[in-house]
């Protein structure tokens, strides 16, 4: 499909809104009209004192056009096209599909970041009122965004212009899902890379201690995920841990999460040296608790092994257990998807995240390859019922997301017992402060102390590059403390 746009520069937002009408689709964007059955000409008209804005498209023969005006001295000019732009898009394409989008014209992955910001700007009645009438948001998830809202304030305010969280890397699986488009090495091929791996993340995590106490900043939460950490062996995790608690001032920590992951990895030796090494929280993470559903994705565990190693852990001690779900996977239904969470719920973990099912051009389940993917609405009703149903157990949504490429445009919310909320999940997802991240495919993300600014360091993508090209790891980490140098802490904190 076509999207022509003329006089603005809008091209990619509007993409991504046509993207979730047409998932499966690849829209090309242009700025000069061609000859084509399926094409959506976008256009903004700037006369001497208003700018008319029109969509007209033509897609299966039918044809379409809307458009509006906009005073030019309005002084959100330059947004107010886009939106306004982005509104007509979604009235033609609405009608002519007959699907109503739940996040109306909304395709940022941070809508709770955005009410807030609109929430301090105009309070909280006018923001509810500003997603409902000119972003066309639906009341359900309104409410959900307020709420998780709510949720991340109180962990939010925990944080402090000198704090940080530390992110650890292990990108290796023991197999790959077809459903993930993570940076994640097979085990079987990548396995010679993790003696040395692990060796080198220990001297990236002694460097990256010494810089965040010479910057003077202080730590708040450590999260060390993947991949599946689980993969290492219980020496390997040992190491790795241990390096952290001895070059790290952990006496302002708040928590500790190892992602266990896949159950198939958990073992009594591997969850002893977690709980040695200072874990305060781990994730096992089920996806589904139906077999079938299991298979047809590729996860190469059973419910049952689920179930073993959440009761292992428990006996050992970890009493902050969180449990990954995902809706809208092949195979599952409405049925088997509302079995899965009832099964979870009688585990009765501390919280539990529910992903939407998100085709990424690097997985191997894509909607384009014509698996038997889920009806979308159905995984909109499983989002529906896990809210439900988490809800009237006592669970409240404390943090949310959304990836590009979701199924129906949907989102993910993690749900927490009070008190038990993942502080490190709002943390990156609010961009509240800086992540110093260690191991391949990590990113740090240096936040201005005061300020939004945020600048990015990139580590290498994958474990082999991360070996071999390690001295260049440890040069660009010196950028945070030129950061810091050109952002300085304020003394009087
Ligand atoms: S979903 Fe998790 S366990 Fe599966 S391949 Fe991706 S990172 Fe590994």
């Amino acid at each position: 499909m076509l999207l022509i746009t003329k006089n603005h520069t809008f091209g990619y937002e509007l993409q991504k809104l046509c993207m979730v009408f047409y998932p499966d689709e690849s829209i090309i964007v242009k700025t000069e009209c061609q000859e084509s059955d399926r094409i959506i000409i976008t256009e903004l008209d700037k006369g001497s004192t208003s700018t008319t804005l029109s969509v007209s498209l033509i897609i299966d023969q039918k044809q379409m056009r809307r458009s509006a005006e906009l005073a030019n001295d309005n002084p959100e000019y330059y947004d107010e096209c886009e939106r306004i732009l982005a509104v007509l898009l979604f009235e033609c394409l609405t009608e002519i599909t007959g699907y109503v989008p739940e996040w109306g014209i909304l395709t940022g992955v941070r809508p709770a970041k955005l009410m807030r910001r609109l929430i301090e700007e105009y309070g909280r009645e006018r923001a509810a009122q500003y997603f409902k009438q000119k972003l066309f948001v639906n009341d359900s998830k309104i409410k959900l965004c307020l709420s998780a809202l709510e949720g991340e304030e109180t962990i939010i305010n925990l944080s402090r212009p000198e704090s940080y969280s530390l992110y650890i890397s292990i990108p290796f699986c023991p197999s790959r899902c077809s459903y993930c488009s993570f940076v994640s090495h097979s085990v079987d091929k990548a396995k010679r890379l993790i003696p040395d791996y692990v060796d080198l993340i220990c001297q990236e995590l002694e460097y990256t201690a010494r810089i965040a106490k010479d910057c003077g900043l202080r730590i708040e939460t450590i999260y060390m995920g993947g991949g599946t950490p689980t993969v290492l062996n219980q020496p390997q995790l040992t190491q790795i841990m241990k390096t952290v608690s001895d070059c790290f001032d952990l006496s302002t920590l708040r928590e500790y999460t190892v992602e266990a992951g896949r159950p198939d990895t958990i073992t009594i030796e591997r969850l002893e040296a977690i709980k040695q090494g200072g874990a305060t929280r781990i994730s096992i993470n089920p996806q589904s608790m139906n077999d079938n559903v299991l298979m047809a994705i590729g996860r190469k565990h059973t419910s049952q092994q689920t179930v073993e190693a959440f009761k292992l852990a428990r006996s050992l001690g970890f009493n902050n257990i969180n449990m990954d779900l995902i809706a809208g996977l092949p195979s599952d239904t409405l049925e088997s998807f509302s079995k899965t969470v009832d099964e979870i719920l009688g585990l009765n973990p501390e919280s539990v995240t529910v992903h939407t099912l998100s085709f990424k051009r690097s997985s191997r389940l894509s909607s384009a390859e014509g698996m038997p993917v889920h009806e979308a609405r159905t995984a909109a009703q499983m989002l529906e019922l896990a809210n439900q149903k988490l809800e009237s157990s006592g669970f409240l949504p404390y943090y949310m997301y959304r990836q590009a490429k979701m199924v129906d445009n949907l989102e993910n919310v993690g749900y927490a017992k009070k008190g038990y909320e993942g502080l490190y999940n709002v943390y990156i997802m609010d961009e509240t402060h800086t992540i110093l991240g260690a191991g391949a495919a990590a990113v740090t993300k240096l936040k201005q102390p005061c300020g939004s600014y945020i600048e990015r360091v990139f580590n290498f993508k994958y474990p082999y590059e991360y070996v071999s090209r390690f001295k260049e790891i440890l040069r660009r980490k010196e950028r945070v403390k030129e950061f810091y140098e050109q952002y300085r802490i304020p003394e009087d904190r």
